[in-house]
């Protein structure tokens, strides 16, 4: 019988303990965790999913501050608003939403953002901190974050003996996975557009990650039985059965053909898409924990 892992719920118990330790530091000495989000320019995705960043810290209990910057914005104002939520002792996570437009450069702005303060996880140094296996001293990018929540919940803390195959070498998403993945002693496997015989490579993985960006790419027959499938694409795909022009989200993973082989599978919508969002509150309860010399909670 296979589960299809219900990422809304795992989410909620992630939020359910942000909520919790929250209260508990705001009891303990006054300080309530905040979270700075900048959003540039009129992109309706993204004021879409800065909107719900700001609500759910809200919900949290965190203090939350929002920054909405004019298209016309320059690489230098956008600097100064960082140094100055650097400063800013209420500010323990800051986040600036991707894309920005151009001619704006994201990568020297997420460089300038202290490391601590890096809630996305983007920062070279908290990168480092994850591929060297150091996952207490930094911040862990959400996504991956959010997909060893499902894999911890499934298979525990510790994958010895485990094969894993990860689809992706994005340093947004491939490449921490499989560090995380390996930190937690599964036997890794990185594939990408040049790995050859990937059904083969993909055949031999308990725990199969997908985060290509390919609708559906993953095949039924290119899963081993009883394995864990973690969907992390998501494609818009064209679904004239519901209407002219209609579209419908799907995953990187063929889901009904798999989830017959697989014993646990994360669907698209509904499966790690949730989870980011958690891991972002998640980051950013961990960043005041230790700011105020706290052991932060885990998740
Ligand atoms: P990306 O930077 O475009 O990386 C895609 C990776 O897939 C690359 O490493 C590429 O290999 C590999 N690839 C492309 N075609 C392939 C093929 N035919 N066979 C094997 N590998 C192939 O994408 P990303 O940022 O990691 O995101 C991947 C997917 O996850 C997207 O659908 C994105 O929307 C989704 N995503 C979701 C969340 C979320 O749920 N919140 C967050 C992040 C990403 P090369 O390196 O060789 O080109």
């Amino acid at each position: 019988m296979t589960t299809v892992v219900d990422g809304k719920e795992v989410a909620a118990s992630v939020i359910g303990v942000v909520k919790t330790t929250t209260m508990a530091l705001e009891k303990d000495t006054g300080v309530k965790p905040g979270l700075a989000v900048i959003i540039v320019g009129d992109d309706p995705a993204s004021h879409t999913y800065v909107s719900s960043k700001s609500r759910m810290a809200k919900e949290c209990g965190f203090t939350s501050i929002q920054h909405t910057l004019p298209a016309e914005t320059t690489q230098g104002d956008l600097a100064a608003l960082v140094e100055t939520l650097n400063r800013d002792k209420t500010v323990h996570g800051i986040l600036v939403q991707l894309p920005l437009p151009r001619p704006l450069e994201s990568d020297p702005i997420i460089q300038s953002i202290l490391p601590e303060k890096d809630v996305d996880g983007l920062h070279v140094v908290n990168a480092g901190k994850v591929a060297t296996g150091d996952l207490d001293g930094g911040l862990v990018s959400c996504t991956p974050a959010g997909a060893m929540v499902f894999v911890r919940r499934t298979h525990g803390e510790d994958l010895s003996g485990l094969s894993a195959v990860v689809i992706g070498r994005s340093n947004l998403f491939g490449k921490p996975m499989a560090a995380l993945l390996l930190a937690a002693n599964a036997t890794v496997t990185t594939a990408h557009s040049r790995t050859k015989d990937l059904a083969g490579v993909c055949r031999n993985a308990d725990i199969l990650v997908a985060a290509v960006g390919r609708p559906e790419m993953v095949k039924g027959d290119w899963v081993k039985p009883g394995a864990t499938i973690i969907d992390v694409g998501i494609n818009r795909v064209p679904a004239p059965e519901k209407g002219e022009g209609k579209s419908r989200l799907v995953g990187d993973v063929a889901f009904e053909e798999c989830a017959e082989v697989a014993s646990i599978i994360t669907p698209v919508p509904g499966g790690v898409g949730p989870m980011t969002i958690a891991m972002l509150m998640a980051n950013t309860v961990i960043a005041a924990y230790r700011k105020l010399g706290r052991t932060p909670p885990k998740f």
